[in-house]
């Protein structure tokens, strides 16, 4: 088990003061909302339980050009251009498009953090919001304008929160073995797991092999273990997460969610950094738009609230596919897999799902102002 970097003791000080902004959760969604805000003159408050990229969420895959758009090269450790997909009786090869990068998670958040120019960040756990206060282990903290960035918990929601495996929610598991390999690989196969699917995702020096379910009832560990063995591995390093498959209010009860607390993750795919990486931009405008002046914080509200929903069809057409994929064994599946393997249906396929969240979303920084380094308004 990885030293969690969380503070202690006498660091463990009273954490209060008021801000323009409170970004809570320093992963993909938070780190981008924040980035933003760069030289936006805004007080901007990051919140996480952890140190920035202590905590890896996942296997860590997604679209080059998104890194590259957001200056997040240096982080990748390996790129794909084709996907090799096995059923229990075939293996395909599925051209790209477009290519996927595997990339180094604290690099990447560090990478990140450094683009948000002068925002600060603390370490505290999230418990909950009250109007524009949030509370935390650590005090309560204001400020007219906050996000939850804090994953599928959706801590800062209203009402009960729906916990799994009642939740609409997919789980994974998976192990990082030292290793090399040079494809991504995934395995539709019931052996593993039905309705989900296997994967192997070589990032340099090390395999992140793992088993997704869209069933939170099936647990995924025997699966993982059974995958691990199958491709000749040994399992070190495990790593889970519920994974949301289904949308819920980007904007409610005052607050601002992005990533996967408002289920930005796509069905069927689990591919959730680079929706989180799309809706924290979007987040980031608006709330940018706000302290500049343009536009009150009821409307960035509303506005950003309409942009996620004009998405919801994506999200329920991927999820139908999600839902129909337990239908699909045997001869329909190698089929199915077979078709994608032709280069002119893959391009097709691939490209309209780059749409839903494209890269080209992503521009540059704003330029950087002065950098205030250190703890939050420790009281
Ligand atoms: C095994 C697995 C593999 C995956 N592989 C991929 C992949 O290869 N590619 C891909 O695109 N997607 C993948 N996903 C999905 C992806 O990990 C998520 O969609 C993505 O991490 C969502 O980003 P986020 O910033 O919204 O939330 P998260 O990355 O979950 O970050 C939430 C942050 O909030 C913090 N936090 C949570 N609760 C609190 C609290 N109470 N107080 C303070 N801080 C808190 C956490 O420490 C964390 O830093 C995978 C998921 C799993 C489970």
């Amino acid at each position: 088990m990885p030293v969690r970097a969380t503070k202690r003791g006498v660091d463990r000080t009273p954490l209060s003061g008021d801000f323009d902004v409170l970004v809570c959760g320093a992963s993909f969604a938070g780190l981008t909302v924040a980035r933003e805000l760069r030289a936006s003159g805004a007080r901007v408050l990051v919140l996480d339980r952890y140190e920035i990229g202590e905590r890896q969420t996942s296997a860590c895959a997604a679209p080059t050009e998104w890194l590259r758009n957001l200056g997040l090269e240096p982080a990748i450790r390996q790129t794909f251009g084709s996907l090799l997909v096995h059923t229990p009786r075939l293996t395909a090869r599925w051209p790209l498009p477009w290519t996927f990068s595997t990339f180094d998670y604290r690099q990447l958040c560090e990478l990140l953090w450094e683009q948000t120019g002068d925002a600060v960040f603390d370490i505290a756990k999230v418990e909950g919001h009250t109007g524009t206060t949030v509370h935390t282990d650590r005090g309560d903290l204001h400020a007219p304008l906050i996000v939850d960035a804090l994953g599928w918990r959706r801590v800062l929601g209203p009402g009960e929160n729906v916990q799994p495996p009642e939740a609409r929610l997919s789980r994974g598991l998976e192990v990082h073995p030292e290793g090399h390999g040079d494809d991504l690989e995934l395995w539709l196969d019931e052996r593993y797991v039905s309705p989900g699917y296997g994967w192997s995702f070589p990032a340099r020096d090390e395999l992140r092999i793992g088993v997704g379910s869209f069933d939170p009832h099936i647990p995924v560990k025997q699966p993982t273990l059974d995958l691990v063995r199958d491709v000749a591995a040994t399992p070190d390093g495990y790593q889970g997460n519920w994974i949301p498959h289904a949308l819920r209010p980007a904007a409610e009860d005052g607050v601002f969610f992005a990533g996967d607390s408002a289920g930005h993750c796509l069905p069927l795919t689990a591919e959730g950094i680079r929706t989180a990486l799309y809706f924290g931009i979007a987040c980031g405008r608006e709330l940018r738009a706000v302290v500049e002046g343009r536009q009150t914080a009821a409307q960035a509200l509303q506005r950003y609230g309409d942009f996620s929903a004009d998405h919801a069809w994506h999200f329920r057409w991927m999820f139908r596919a999600q839902q129909s994929v337990r239908h699909l064994h045997g001869p329909v599946l190698d089929r199915l897999t077979r078709a994608f393997a032709r280069p002119a249906l893959s391009r097709w396929g691939f490209e309209q799902y780059l749409r839903i969240a494209p890269p080209e979303f992503a521009l540059p920084a704003p330029p950087a102002a002065g950098r205030a380094v250190g703890a939050a308004a420790a009281a």
